[in-house]
Order: C-alpha cells, then structure tokens, then sequence
C-alpha cells in the first residue's frame, strides 16, 4: 500500500532506467538510440546539450550518454552542471569520446562524468557498460528509499518530507501553484502504550498510516514527523479541498478499529491542522507553513481534539486566522 503513494523517491525496483543521449549528429544520434532503445532502457534523445540539460532539469534521467562537442555547452561541462544540481546530482554520466579525444579522458572523470566509452562505438560494449550503471543506479535509489523511509510505518520520514516541501513550496511560489499541508497528531496516544504496551502502540501507528494513505492520491506525500505526529502534502489543492480531504482522514481514523497483537481492539482519532503555501500570510517557506498548520492543530486540541482546523487567508487577525473544517 505504501509504495503506491509518493515517497521522495517514487522509483520501484523494476521501473525501466532512463538513458538521456546527446550527439550532434543525427546519424549516430538514431543508432545510439536503437541500440539502447533495443536494450530495454528507457531513452532519450537531444542535439546539443543545452536542450539535453533544459530536459533533464524538468525530469531528471538515470544515466547521460554524451559525446563532447555537442555545442556551446560541451559535453564535460554539462556533466558538470547535472552534479552540481541537486535534483540531477545522482545522474550517471559516460561520455563517448572520439578517437584523438584521449588527452580529455582526465579532464572528463574530473569533470563528473561516471565512465566513458570511445568511438566507434561498440555497441556490445556499451549495452555492458549500461547495465553495470544500471546496478550501480538501482544500488543508489534502494539506499536513497532506506535512507527515506520510517522504518515502523513505510511512509516518509522527516527528512525526507522537509525535502520534498521545500521543493513543492519553492514550485508552488515559482508557479502560483495552490499546495496545502496538514499536521496530524494522534490523540491521548500515550494512554494505548500506557494500557496495552508498546508494541499496541507501534501497531496503531502502522494503521493510521494505512487509514491516511486510504484518503490520498498518488500525488500526495505522506510524512512522520516523528512520534505519533504525521504531515501531508498537498500538491495543486486548495484549503477548501484539504480541509475536505482532512475531514475524510479524520473519519477513516476514527471508524478503523485496530486488531492489537496482545488480542484486544482499540480506536484512535486524531487532531488536524490545515495550512497553504500564501505569501500574503508570510507562509512562503517550508518552516512557516509548516508552522502555521502546526498552531491550527494547537487549536484543534484546545477545542477538544478529533477535529480539523484550517488555518483561514480570509480572517485578519489572529484570533480569527482559524476555523473550523465542518
Ligand atoms: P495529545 O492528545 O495531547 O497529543 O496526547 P498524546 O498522549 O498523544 O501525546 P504525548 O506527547 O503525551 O505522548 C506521545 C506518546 O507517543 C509518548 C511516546 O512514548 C509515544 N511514542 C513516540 N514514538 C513512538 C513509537 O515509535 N512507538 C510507540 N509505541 N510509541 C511512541
Ligand atoms: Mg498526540
Ligand atoms: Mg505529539
């Protein structure tokens, strides 16, 4: 269930690698793409590298195949640029050299590229050397999930939730991009471990993670914070639509009853706070929106807890900033 909702990184083990080819001509450029097409890889194709780089910004690749003088950008320096980029950093890059280039195979491992490859080229060769970086990208992306994931519950953890919102906030800011995000925190959680033990209490977490999921589509992130306090992301979804969704979560956390492993059943709820990405309420970094659904759900609990409220643009001061979902 988890793998089905977006983690940081939303790779599965058998999803195909992506091959991002740049050559000037177009002749090599379409027996490069067959041959690794033919290979089961995922391609791409580009003339020059400014165009190869303009792609892959906007939807990073797994390995870049390039050859040098592939115009104003050369090849070298656009290796460069992908590991200088956070987002494209991880991008294997091999660099096909043509004969009389061998002077500039230091200068291309110095560069960032990950391997090379010498024209002509063999194309048995090259389908070997794409399969030993294919390991060595699937290597990485199941270390990058580990290092992503709770361990007890499979959504995101911390770390990876800040990341991903500091991205969608920097989108959302960038595109005027509607993203919302709600805090959740179990109520009276600590009274389960205190009646039923530790491992009960380790349980309900698991399925509230299961009862979140169950209201959130592929395109939502779903974080632990830590302890029993959880965070949504909400891309392209409004306060109205999130506190409409936040209203489905709280109920499908309060009808879930839990089968514990010490044989008893119990219910949970939970208390949420809503928030949006609005510059007019300084809520325009990862931190303030964060915060502001973080007081929301401070009032939430004030007011009795299982309940949503939504931190509300429409209200001035402070003490109205807030109401409630339904
Ligand atoms: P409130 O309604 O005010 O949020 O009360 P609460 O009891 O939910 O909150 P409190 O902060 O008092 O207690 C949280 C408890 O969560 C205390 C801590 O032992 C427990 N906890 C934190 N992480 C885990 C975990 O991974 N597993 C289990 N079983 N318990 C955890
Ligand atoms: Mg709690
Ligand atoms: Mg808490």
């Amino acid at each position: 269930m988890a793998s089905e909702h977006k983690t940081f990184d939303t790779e599965t083990h058998s999803s195909p690698i992506t091959v991002m080819i740049c050559e000037s001509s177009q002749v090599q450029l379409r027996i490069l793409s067959k041959a690794v097409s033919d290979a089961g890889f995922e391609v791409q194709t580009a003339n020059n590298s400014e165009e190869a780089l303009d792609i892959m910004r906007l939807m990073p690749v797994d390995i870049f195949l390039t050859g040098i003088e592939v115009g104003e950008i050369n090849g070298l320096e656009a290796c460069w640029s992908l590991k200088g980029n956070a987002e494209t950093e991880s991008t294997y890059t091999i660099i096909v050299t043509a004969s009389g280039d061998e002077s500039r195979l230091e200068e291309s491992l110095d560069a960032g590229a990950d391997d090379f490859i010498r024209k002509p080229v063999n194309m048995t060769e090259l389908r070997a050397r794409l399969r030993a970086a294919s390991r060595l990208v699937r290597m990485q992306k199941q270390f990058r999930r580990l290092a992503e994931t709770d361990s007890l519950t499979g959504s995101s953890n911390r770390r990876a939730f800040m990341q991903y919102l500091e991205m969608e906030v920097e989108r959302s800011s960038r595109h005027g991009a509607e993203t919302s995000v709600i805090m959740l925190d179990l109520d009276h959680f600590k009274k389960v471990n205190d009646t039923y033990g530790h491992a009960a209490g380790d349980k309900v977490l698991i399925e509230t993670v299961k009862a979140i999921q169950s209201c959130l589509r592929p395109k939502d992130m779903l974080g632990r914070l830590g302890g029993e306090e959880f965070a949504i992301l909400l891309q392209e979804t409004d306060l109205v639509d999130a506190a409409e969704i936040s209203e489905q979560i709280r109920s499908a956390l309060e009808q879930r009853t839990i089968d514990l492993p010490c044989g008893g059943k119990v219910n949970v709820t939970g208390s949420m706070g809503v928030s949006n990405v609005c510059e007019l309420l300084g809520q325009d970094s990862p931190e303030t929106v964060l915060q502001a659904a973080d007081e929301a759900l401070y009032y939430a609990k004030q007011s009795g807890r299982n309940q949503v409220i939504v931190c509300n643009p429409d209200y001035g001061d402070d003490e109205e900033d807030y109401a409630e979902a339904s």
